[in-house]
């Protein structure tokens, strides 16, 4: 089962404090190291500007020590060398416990994605999602927040120390007579500096959250193009097995164009964003450049009356360029902050999406698996978005120790069907049960346990072959083999090089081992015999092998399957009428059930169906 801590935890907090907690639980040591860099970080300029003030102070004084001098320089050298080696050291970590975080919010996508119910990762938009996130890599959301909590620490300890050397210089008074030295001394001047100082930071308050929602917003549309380009690149250029087609029908010219379309509205958007952030910061920068001046005639008049010497000037004009760049630096986090928000709200809607199908709680107990029955009572279903139901009407019970085979043409519903009794899907209306007890009532792990399948798109994964037939990476060695062996794949194992150890497919390494369409079929059928299921499903398991193979492995599969429920759809007639019921569906419908000879008895849509197909297998 999946920890609390891989799906964010606390759900229903700010999305800010789930993330803080997330990452305190996760990586630990994130935070501390964030606080000191970003006390660090914050007095390091200090150190040359204190000490070169007390440089110059003491190089102006008359009755200057020379070793009072050199040890203020060493001092100066010394602190900013191991400043410098500090801040290093931490950024350096920061970066290590960032990419940690990278790998938690992949794994919490990861985790989510795969307990989701079936149903709610087919929808575009939820797929959408899910591919965007790990995109955001080190720009947005959870890992940029210990970064932002770091920058506005920063920024916070910078006007800290800044406001001690304000208090410092106000108080330091202009000496002599006359108008300017009586103004300078005079209290106005405190407040219309506080003023200057408080409107500067309203403004930059402001503008950043307003501008943060239209960032926001170009910054998804630049994500949604991307993300388009990037699965259309890794599908058709980066996906090996799609050279073929891409070659033979020349699709180089579309997929090239359609690349460029999403390239062309990437940049656009960019653009676009880009000139939103610029009209942003000259605003920003121009207020902050008219205080900064302000505050340096200011310094200077002082300085010219004679409230401080010439060390305290290079202090305190230090104080300004280093309050301006807090200042700055505070307004551009807490716009980030606003806008890494709503990444985090997304994230957290994603892992907090509803988990329907994981509702019920009734265990599968020994006493079903020995003796079961499903029944379908009155079953509709349409697909989500769809208006048309892909099945109807229908009513049927399967049972243990009777194998039923599904027949019909093309988009009758028989795959739909089956989607249907392993819960991919819950139908509409009607219910479907398992021993009278509707099926969403049971614990939906130990239900699916229930089910052995091969599906038409099966899955063969850049696994070791042992592996793929196991679904686990430690398994029973000796029962893997046999189930290939069972599933007709027997003499392909001697030939494999590293047997059950033996890579598949070449995506991850060059001595990978292709399967063909056949091969890939059989290894899905061992996985089914593998998992050994009380009922077994068989949607068209032999669709790419030949008729010999394929009459081989349904002898060797009826043994394996011999006394429990299974299902076969097939669209060759001949191989499933050894079954002792078949299924006729048509148009989302159960049209005949019967025998093989009671369907052919009846001339209806199985005789027509049967009569089609021996027709060539005669001729
Ligand atoms: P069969 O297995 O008999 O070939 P299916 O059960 O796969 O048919 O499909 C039945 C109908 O449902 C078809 O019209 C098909 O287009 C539609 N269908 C299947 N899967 C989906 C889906 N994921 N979304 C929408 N419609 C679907």
């Amino acid at each position: 089962m999946r920890k609390d801590g891989e799906s964010g935890g606390g759900k229903g907090q700010g999305s800010l404090k789930r993330a803080a907690g997330m990452i305190i639980r996760e990586v630990p040591a994130l935070f501390p190291a964030t606080v000191i860099l970003a006390v660090a970080e914050a007095a390091y300029p200090y150190i040359g500007i204190i000490l070169s003030a007390a440089i110059v102070t003491e190089l102006a004084d008359s009755q200057r020590e020379i070793g009072h001098l050199f040890f203020l320089a060493a001092l100066m050298v010394g602190l900013n060398c191991v400043g410098g080696l500090l801040v290093a050291f931490l950024r350096q970590l920061q970066d290590v416990l960032k990419y940690k975080q990278m790998k938690l919010l992949e794994k919490s996508i990861a985790a989510k994605s795969w307990e989701m119910d079936y149903k709610t990762t087919c929808d575009p938009k939820v797929h959408e999602k899910r591919n965007m996130m790990p995109h955001w890599g080190y720009e947005h959301g959870l890992v940029t927040l210990a970064q932002q909590a770091s920058s506005l620490l920063e920024s916070l300890f910078v006007m800290g120390i800044s406001i001690v050397l304000v208090v410092e210089f106000f108080s330091a008074r202009a000496v002599g007579e006359g108008t300017v030295v009586r103004l300078l001394n005079h209290w106005i001047f405190p407040v219309v500096f506080l003023l200057l100082f408080g409107s500067n930071a309203a403004y930059g308050i402001w503008s950043a959250a307003r501008s943060q929602k239209v960032v926001y917003q170009a910054n998804k549309e630049i994500e949604a193009s991307n993300n388009l380009a990037v699965s259309l690149f890794q599908s058709c250029c980066a996906e090996y097995q799609r050279g073929k087609d891409v070659r033979l029908f020349q699709a180089q010219k579309i997929l090239l164009q359609k690349l460029s379309g999403l390239y062309g509205t990437i940049v656009k958007v960019q653009e676009r964003a880009k000139g939103v952030a610029r009209r942003m910061s000259v605003s920003a920068d121009l207020g902050s450049n008219i205080f900064n001046l302000l505050v340096y005639l200011f310094v200077g008049l002082k300085a010219i009356y004679g409230a401080f010497g010439p060390g305290s000037l290079l202090k305190y004009t230090g104080m300004v360029v280093q309050m301006g760049n807090g200042v700055e630096k505070m307004f551009n986090t807490i716009r980030e902050i606003f806008q890494n928000k709503r990444y985090l709200d997304d994230y957290f809607a994603y892992l907090d999406m509803e988990n329907r199908a994981a509702e019920g709680s009734l265990p599968i107990t020994d006493k079903i698996r020995e003796d079961y029955e499903f029944e379908f009572c009155n079953v509709a279903f349409t697909y989500p978005g769809m208006e048309a139901p892909s099945l109807s009407g229908i009513n049927c019970k399967l049972r243990k120790g009777e194998k039923v085979a599904i027949v019909g043409r093309n988009g009758s519903g028989k795959t739909t069907l089956v989607k249907l009794l392993c819960r991919l899907y819950d139908p509409q209306e009607g219910e479907i049960l398992l021993n009278g007890v509707n099926i969403r009532q049971y614990q939906y792990e130990e239900y699916l346990e229930f089910f052995s399948t091969v599906f038409q798109d099966y899955s063969i994964f850049a696994f070791q072959l042992g592996e793929n037939v196991a679904a686990e990476s430690v398994y029973d060695e000796k029962a893997a083999a046999c189930a290939l062996e069972n599933a007709g794949f027997g003499e392909r194992l001697k030939t494999m090089p590293e047997g059950l150890r033996t890579q598949l497919y070449k995506y991850f390494y060059e001595d990978g081992v292709e399967l063909s369409g056949g091969e890939g079929q059989k290894v899905a059928i061992a996985r089914c015999l593998y998992k050994d299921a009380p009922y077994a499903i068989l949607d068209e398991p032999t669709a790419a092998l030949d008729p010999v193979a394929e009459a081989d492995i349904y002898q060797r599969m009826n043994q394996f399957i011999q006394g429990k429920g299974a299902i076969y759809i097939s669209h060759r007639l001949s191989s499933c009428h050894f079954c002792r019921r078949i299924m006729v569906f048509d148009g989302g419908r159960l049209l005949e059930t019967g025998t093989h000879e009671e369907l052919l008895g009846r001339q209806g849509l199985y005789y027509k169906l049967w009569n089609a197909q021996a027709k060539y297998y005669q001729s």
